[in-house]
């Protein structure tokens, strides 16, 4: 989830005396980026993909299952082919490379070495994937396993860490998890006071109840420690914090403890990059959608499917004047979202690019813009960066203050990094031989790691489509904002609609029959319309693999991760949300109360692990095809 440092962090009291410098040399570092390496080309595409996995520890006996708190034993191990490559003690590249997340029971993985540009090379994707599994398991004691689903089901009820701890850690102060749950990294819990202390309160997360039958009505959650007196902040919970028919969260761990799948692209240039940025962010919601994979937090259904809207809201550390609560007085900004949060502005300048789409009101420090104009940054990457310039950096290392602004990035990755958006411009590190690259973060982890390579695949061939036909996804981000919204429903897939746009081919020029509106129109349709139908971006896939030479052999695999998308769009296939939901509403101990018991648990987390081993085939989210 970002850079790892070493040093002493600053409290939020020092800290913040430093923002102005860490801005300033921020800019000062992304200006030296920006000039030595903004003609930089790079020939063909790399990419690679980041998935991140639970640590999740069973008792068969029992039949419970725990959260296992020894990731950073594990990763010891995980780490110790990419030590020795670098050391020199061995030839041989790491087949993966591991690093740690926010949460003590989870751990990352992304290939050892990125992805080529082939056809060849997207068939490796999966093997990787299965290869990155069975190491972990294998740097794992035999009770625990590497599970792909997004939530822990249970994450914040007592006594599901092993080992266990009271739930009473002053980085947190959460009435639910405690702090031993955050990965130890001094990074990691000062990130976690530091958002609360700049907030003025906890982060409050409230995420709908699912209605069942028995389900309390109102549901006024009965687990929740109302009258606990420990800190002070205790007392928000009671004073409305805690929403009535909704599941309530209190800690950053909530959102940042949840896994997802993120695919990184080198572009050949920083125009290419900046345009994939563009015609991505419509389709980093439908993606969500798409892959939505969790229903459940905290022991209850929720009647959402996907993670985004909880890790928003647990790393928002936007005081009340700048969430628009009380009149701007201490603070510079109205700021109108979150830091996880879907993006604010495009950042292309090519010529299907119109100023109507960028609608919504983009909050930008005017100083940083003017410094970067002075030092001859267009426009639209000059407002993109100092937008994200607009936060404090949370995270300060004492012995990192003073740094060569020409060696280091450290300080603009201190913002850049924390601003976790549904798409990432990534500038090259300084003085590297890596390329201009764009992140897309919005899907949710697959069960499986045919899933995983399907989706991961199917964005990169789309990106292939949208470079070689031109595509145009441009709509208003407005829209885009109430497309995320929308594709946390339940069973958004099925039931909902988003906006797209109609014309994707349409081109500046083009059409001199229709008028610039029509051109530029967009609707609302469904997912299969957009997949398969009206827009097909399955069908244009397909079209443009037709124009290429395949063989055999990866034509088959690229079709069957086609079909499994294209299948999830129509219906034909479950998400694994609507999996997992059907999973606890059809087990036996379940009593339409939206409760998931540890039992359930113990058998929904079981499953997770039989279908990512290949033990156990659920036709109705995998169709047929052979894991
Ligand atoms: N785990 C976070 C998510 O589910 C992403 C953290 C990261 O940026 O690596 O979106
Ligand atoms: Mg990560």
């Amino acid at each position: 989830m970002g850079l790892l440092s070493l040093g002493t962090p600053l409290p939020w009291s020092e800290a913040k005396e430093y923002a102005d410098h860490v801005r300033k040399h921020g800019i000062e570092q992304f200006l030296n980026i920006y000039h030595s390496q903004k003609n930089k080309q790079k020939q063909s595409l790399l990419w690679g993909d980041e998935i991140e996995y639970l640590v999740v520890k069973f008792d068969d006996k029992e039949k419970t299952t725990k959260l296992s708190l020894r990731a950073f034993d594990i990763l010891k191990n995980l780490e110790q082919p990419e030590h020795d490559f670098i050391e020199g003690k061995t030839k041989k590249a790491p087949d993966a490379l591991w690093r740690p997340e926010y949460g003590r029971y989870m751990i990352e993985g992304t290939p050892g070495q990125p992805y080529g540009s082939t056809f060849r090379d997207l068939i490796t994707v999966e093997k990787n994937m299965k290869l990155r599994r069975q190491l972990a398991i294998e740097a794992m004691h035999p009770d625990e396993s590497a599970i792909t689903l997004v939530n822990y089901p249970r994450l914040g009820c007592p006594h599901e860490t092993v080992p266990d701890y009271e739930p009473n850690g002053t980085a947190c102060q959460s009435l639910f998890v405690p702090d031993e749950i955050i990965n130890p990294h001094a990074r990691f819990p000062t990130l976690t006071a530091n958002i609360r202390r700049r907030r003025g309160s906890k982060v409050k997360i409230n995420m709908p109840i699912f209605h069942d039958k028995n389900t309390l009505k109102p549901f006024i959650d009965p687990t929740i420690p109302w009258d606990r007196q420990l800190f002070d902040h205790d007392k928000e919970a009671k004073e409305g914090a805690a929403l009535a028919d909704h599941i309530y969260m209190d800690a950053m761990a909530f959102g940042m403890g949840c896994c997802c799948l993120q695919i990184t692209f080198q572009a050949c240039n920083i125009d290419e990059a900046r345009r994939l940025y563009d015609q991505l962010a419509p389709v980093a919601p439908l993606m969500m959608a798409l892959s939505a994979n969790s229903p459940i937090y905290r022991g209850y259904l929720a009647n959402v499917d996907a993670r985004w809207n909880v890790i928003s809201s647990s790393v928002d550390d936007r005081t009340p004047e700048e969430r628009g609560e009380k009149p701007l007085q201490h603070d510079r900004f109205i700021i109108n979202k979150s830091r996880y949060d879907s993006i604010d502005s495009y950042l292309s300048n090519d010529s299907n690019y119109k100023a109507k789409y960028d609608d919504i009101n983009l909050i930008y420090d005017q100083d940083i813009y003017n410094t970067l104009r002075e030092n001859d940054v267009d426009e639209k990457l000059a407002k993109h960066i100092s937008h994200l310039f607009i936060r404090d950096p949370l995270v300060i290392f004492k012995e990192l203050l003073n740094v060569d602004d020409k060696l280091s990035s450290d300080h603009f990755e201190n913002l850049q990094s924390t601003n976790w958006q549904t798409m990432r411009f990534k500038p090259p590190p300084p003085n590297s031989s890596i390329g201009w690259r764009v992140e897309f973060r919005s899907m949710e982890v697959q069960l499986s790691d045919f899933e995983n390579a399907a989706y991961s695949v199917f964005i990169v061939l789309l990106t292939r489509v949208i470079l070689s036909f031109g595509l145009n996804f441009y709509i208003p981000i407005s829209k885009i904002d109430a497309n995320m919204q929308t594709a946390h429903k339940r069973n958004a897939v099925l039931n909902d609609r988003f906006y797209f746009r109609k014309n994707v081919f349409s081109t500046q020029g083009n059409h001199s029959s229709l008028t610039n509106e029509d051109e530029d129109a967009y609707e609302l349709m469904t997912m299969d319309e957009i997949i398969n139908g009206k827009v097909s971006f399955v069908p244009l896939i397909h079209s443009y693999l037709n124009s290429t030479n395949i063989d055999i052999e990866t034509r088959c695999k690229l079709s069957s991760y086609l079909s499994l998308i294209s299948k999830r769009a129509s219906g034909e296939l479950m998400t694994g949300a609507t999996y997992l939901r059907q999973f606890v509403q059809q087990h036996p101990d379940y009593k339409q109360d939206s409760i998931v018991t540890s039992k359930i648990t113990y058998d929904l987390v079981k499953r997770a692990d039989q279908i990512a081993k290949g033990e156990y085939h659920p036709i109705e989210l995998l169709g047929s095809f052979s894991a």
